[in-house]
């Protein structure tokens, strides 16, 4: 057969609304952004020395939104301590360099609380919270002088036996749940306040010699938009401190907010974009801060001022750069394109709809696209529907705001996880976590005889 008689391939026809330069429903250029550069250096060589997908966080990024945030609260209180959320991201590199920053570290699991002292963090910086504290990992957060946060009765009877055997004394805060207008309530973890639990675990602990009541905590919830839930749970901590305070004469050190400050990213279903609604660090210092000095707690002896923050301090560090696989056309003629980056690597797409951009220049003609993984899973979608423009294969795109979860929750599942490279302020990359081969997990695995 020669080749004029070869078919040609056949692509349906659709029709599309040209959209370039029009404005959205926002009133916004649809301009197509690109990033082909994190902190001036080519995404392009990045993809080339360190292989595609991979992970970058900026150190200029973590340290200005660091600043940013110690800043907002270190302006309106006198005595504010950032404590790092370790599982927000528990890279080592990543929690030595909030440590330099002066950040303590905050652990919710003997795993996360080892970690933290491999990273040379003292004992008595270390907030343990969580509901899993085995006898083993609260014995040696006692002996260690850690700030053990007590999730609930069973955990504090433990403790209190633990105490009678061990010559330090346990330095304990409990964790306070609480109506803060935010629904559904975080009512699982801790001790509630409006029931009167968290009262009740207060004066046991202060009626028990071999305990230290140091603190108070609370974590009201995640991606909280509305600063002032965090003035209700300040207020209501305020007044657990002084209400300690008149009964046995005992002044708390600190009161600890917890995280839970949203980060820019856009959950899904919003309908105006995280940028434009996620509060700044100055309206969530503002709320918490008016509730804690404008309270009866005794100025001379006002206690510190504890922030988890995890999310919010790191989301925006944080990139992931991949490549394109292939274009498709789905059965309602809908473009497809296919990336390397699976959800496996990117956990958080389950609630985010993920800034992901273009890393060289394109065409801007955009089209109704949808943006799948490389899993072969009908649910690695990384997101639904987005105008895209149209790349080509090995073409390299960036999703951004990804710092806060992805490394931590991430899933081996289907492909290994990549490198994970941080940007030093000097521009240099290096390597903090290296790309999993095969014989990482061979080692783990055992072949019992028989199936040999
Ligand atoms: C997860 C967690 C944080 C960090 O929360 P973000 O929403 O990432 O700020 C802080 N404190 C506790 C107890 C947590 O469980």
């Amino acid at each position: 057969m020669t080749n004029i008689m070869k078919k040609q391939k056949y692509e349906r026809p659709i029709i599309n609304r040209i959209n370039a330069g029009v404005s959205n429903k926002f009133g916004t250029q649809t301009k197509i952004n690109i990033i082909s550069e994190i902190d001036g250096l080519a995404v392009k060589d990045l993809l080339k020395d360190y292989d595609s997908p991979l992970y970058v966080i900026s150190e200029r990024e973590i340290r200005e939104t660091y600043n940013k945030a110690k800043q907002a609260f270190s302006t309106r209180y006198p005595k504010v301590q950032f404590a790092w959320s370790y599982k927000t991201n528990y890279l080592d590199a990543v929690c030595r360099l909030y440590h330099k920053l002066g950040s303590w570290a905050e652990v919710v699991s003997g795993f996360e609380y080892d970690k933290a002292i491999d990273n040379g963090v003292p004992g008595s910086n270390i907030i343990f919270n969580g509901p899993d504290k085995s006898e083993e990992d609260l014995t040696k957060a006692i002996k260690n002088g850690s700030l053990i946060h007590v999730d609930h009765f069973d955990e504090l009877y433990l403790i209190m036996k633990l105490a009678d055997k061990i010559e330090e004394t346990p330095k304990l805060a409990i964790r306070v749940n609480m109506d803060t207008g935010i629904y559904p309530q975080w009512d699982r973890f801790g001790f509630n306040y409006e029931n009167g639990e968290a009262w009740n675990a207060l004066n046991r602990i202060m009626l028990n010699e071999k305990v230290d009541l140091v603190g108070l905590h609370t974590h009201i919830g995640t991606y909280i938009m509305t600063p002032n839930a965090y003035g209700v749970a300040a207020y209501k901590l305020a007044e657990l401190a002084v209400r300690v305070d008149k009964k046995y004469g005992h002044k708390v050190k600190y009161i600890d907010m917890g995280g839970g400050f949203a980060s820019k990213n856009t959950l899904k279903g919003a309908y105006l974009p995280g940028t434009d609604t996620c509060p700044s660090f100055d309206d969530y210092a503002e709320a918490i801060t008016n509730a804690l000095i404008n309270s009866e707690i005794d100025p001379d002896n006002l206690p510190t001022l504890f922030l988890e923050t995890g999310r919010a301090l790191i989301d925006d560090a944080g990139y992931l750069l991949g490549t394109v696989l292939a274009n498709k056309r789905l059965a309602d003629g809908r473009r497809s394109t296919i990336i390397d980056i699976g959800i496996n690597m990117l956990f958080t797409s389950f609630w985010y709809e993920h800034n992901i951009v273009p890393a060289q220049e394109t065409t801007h003609h955009t089209e109704d696209t949808t943006i799948y993984g490389p899993l072969c899973m009908n649910i690695d979608v990384i997101r639904a529907a987005i105008q895209f423009p149209l790349l080509n294969k090995k073409d390299h795109v960036v999703i951004s705001r990804i710092g806060a979860y992805n490394m931590t929750q991430w899933l081996q599942f289907i492909t290994l996880r990549p490198n994970v490279v941080i940007i030093d302020m000097d521009k240099n990359v290096h390597i903090i976590r290296e790309n999993e081969t095969k014989k990482n997990f061979d080692q783990l695995e055992k072949v019992p005889e028989y199936l040999k």
